[in-house]
């Protein structure tokens, strides 16, 4: 771990990670079936640290706001648990990570509709499903708790985008009709894919995800008061680190050592339990659909501060 002595200012650490790690070359790729998110130019690169001593660092082009997409799903999951006094989230989806893609369709039907985790599509449309019972607006409960923990002006829709990506996802649509043939989905399935698909456009920028996510590094409080108990934001923390980065959680474990998720966007959001909570950004992903210059970044970072929970 870094000492007050022996270490740079972290602002200026992360101006030197934006330095070393923004792109140079259009490498790796972006979602072909989402069309708004192969609009941002190939060589953003943002970072952010919320601290819990309540600093905020960041460098780049941490100040614009990105599509956050798959880093709704810790969200959504804190929000589910925290209105879930019977505990009947967990009877309706497992923990484990699923080995296959994010949207497998086989993996469900072959597990009967329980879908492996709540970070895979099956699973996220699940915990929707969950928020809806609260209000059928979803979307909106989700917008307005980001705003809660980073103030206005904040968070908001891409409607648009929304729609765009909702006229190319038969493939989320499918997994919804699977639920609820398995009886696993208590809405219809189109109200519970809207739902999804707009959380998943909410814009954000490496600064505001990092607040947001600041909870989950200091035991469930975020800016408002307690979020989650501490036990579930150790809970949460586990999922991040076994599932939060598709196929390659055990990579992005050995290479950063941090729970962390991310979103198809290029954004991670990643804890150091009881320090910060980081967002770096970057469009361009790998063949996992990670964030290729995120995720060397925060391997790096990690090197340089000593971050990590092992
Ligand atoms: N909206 C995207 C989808 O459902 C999110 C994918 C992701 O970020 O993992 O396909």
């Amino acid at each position: 771990m870094m000492t007050a002595l022996d270490s740079p200012p972290l602002g200026l650490v992360l101006d030197d990670i934006v330095r070393s790690h923004r792109p140079r070359t259009e490498a790796g790729s972006v979602p072909a079936n989402i069309p708004h998110l192969q609009s941002p130019p190939f060589d953003r690169f943002g970072i952010a640290v919320a601290t819990t001593s309540g600093e905020v660092f960041s460098s780049g082009d941490a100040g614009l706001p990105f599509s956050i997409q798959s880093i709704s799903k810790v969200f959504t999951l804190a929000m589910a648990l925290s209105a879930d006094d019977s505990g009947s989230l967990w009877s309706r989806v497992l923990r484990e990570p699923s080995g296959t893609s994010f949207n497998s369709l086989v993996q469900l039907e072959v597990e009967h509709g329980v879908p492996r985790n709540p970070f895979i599509n099956s699973g996220a449309l699940v915990v929707t499903d969950h928020l809806m019972e609260r209000s059928p607006d979803a979307a909106a409960q989700v917008l307005r708790f980001l705003n809660g923990q980073v103030g206005q002006p904040g968070p908001f829709i891409d409607e648009i985008a929304a729609r765009s990506e909702l006229s190319s996802s038969s493939r989320n649509l499918a997994l919804a009709h699977f639920l609820k043939e398995f009886g696993n989905l208590r809405r219809p399935a189109q109200a519970v894919v809207e739902n999804y698909v707009r959380q998943c456009s909410i814009m954000m920028t490496c600064v505001e995800v990092a607040k947001a996510g600041l909870f989950l590094a200091q035991d469930g409080r975020g800016a408002q008061g307690a979020v989650i108990s501490r036990s579930e934001a150790k809970r949460i923390g586990s999922i991040m680190l076994t599932c939060g980065m598709y196929d390659a959680a055990g990579e992005f474990a050995y290479r950063v050592g941090l729970p962390g998720k991310s979103g198809v966007g290029g954004g991670i959001l990643a804890i150091v339990p009881g320090e910060c909570a980081i967002c770096v950004w970057s469009p361009r992903l790998d063949s996992k659909g990670n964030s290729l210059a995120g995720t060397a970044a925060l391997a790096d970072l990690s090197d340089r501060t000593g971050w990590s929970i092992f």
